[in-house]
């Protein structure tokens, strides 16, 4: 029998800090990912950048457990939550995941479900609940801190699937707060989106961050630039497993890189 979690009301901030601590990956016999530590501080937004097949994905799914839905798939090394192992065999994968929430590139909302229900699915995905009493509030919570209620508090029955792509990926986040995560993984969420939707997630993102640990895959400098205040950039060279050459401060990475990968990758060299 699975126990499910009971919502509890909203503290002020519910950021935790997520560390990770010399993480491998492999599918099958091929090595993606190489000692990678990060620590990314609770309230803050760090970014991930890097070229295509380095691994930002894949660290991005090791750090709520998603890497093991791919069978092929294997780990070392550790990942904590405000110090605790999401991988101790007492974790349940349910619980890391609804203390850790992702929001992938393209919006994915259930298309045919009303935009209420798929605000609500973001707690059936992770088994918890949400008393009646409760449900309206909620969803109108979720909404608002997605920065989408006041567009959509008119059709909320309507389906997921008539809204337009930036309303859509903003359902997302909804949906993904639902569960009020400590952190929230968001792999290149505006790369599939025009520049107006793009903007207005990425305020999303900055208000977001006062209340929610953000990770962010992002393929747009600019946009690291502004919404983080800490940035990683992963490289994986001439077939290599993908490694973090350079962590710090955002200001500091894209002012003054210590690597010169790092200047030219910042710079759109590479
Ligand atoms: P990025 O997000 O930086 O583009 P990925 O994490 O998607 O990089 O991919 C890193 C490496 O892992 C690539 O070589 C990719 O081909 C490989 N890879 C990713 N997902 C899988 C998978 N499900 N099965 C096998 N190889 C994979
Ligand atoms: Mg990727």
């Amino acid at each position: 029998m699975t126990e499910s979690a009971v919502l509890t009301p909203v503290p002020r901030s519910d950021a935790l800090a997520l560390e990770a601590e010399a993480v491998s990956a492999w599918f099958g016999d091929h090595k993606v990912l190489d000692r990678v530590s990060l620590t990314m501080p609770a309230q803050q937004v760090t970014a991930l950048i890097g070229p295509s097949g380095c691994g930002k994905s894949t660290f991005l799914r090791i750090l709520n457990r998603m890497h093991e839905l791919v069978p092929s798939a294997s780990l070392a090394g550790e990942v904590r939550l405000a110090g605790d192992d999401i991988y101790h065999p007492g974790v349940r994968v349910t619980d890391a995941r609804r203390k850790i929430g992702m929001v992938f590139q393209k919006p994915n909302p259930f298309p045919a479900m009303s935009i209420y229900d798929n605000v609500l699915a973001g707690l059936k995905l992770t088994g918890t609940r949400a008393p009646r009493g409760v449900r309206d509030g909620l969803v109108e919570e979720c909404l608002t801190r997605a920065g989408l209620w006041k567009e959509v508090r008119d059709r909320l029955r309507q389906p997921g699937g008539a809204l337009s792509g930036g309303q859509q990926q903003r359902l997302c986040i909804a949906r993904s707060l639902a569960v009020r995560p400590k952190v929230l993984l968001m792999d290149e969420p505006c790369s599939a989106l025009d520049p107006t939707s793009t903007r207005r997630i990425e305020e999303t993102i900055t208000e977001l961050a006062e209340a929610v640990t953000i990770v962010i895959v992002t393929h747009n400098m600019q946009q690291a630039a502004r919404v983080s205040q800490r940035c990683a950039f992963f490289l994986a060279e001439q077939g290599t497993p993908g490694h973090i050459v350079e962590a710090g401060d955002t200001g500091q990475m894209f002012g003054a890189p210590v690597d010169p990968r790092t200047e030219d990758y910042v710079n759109g060299r590479f």
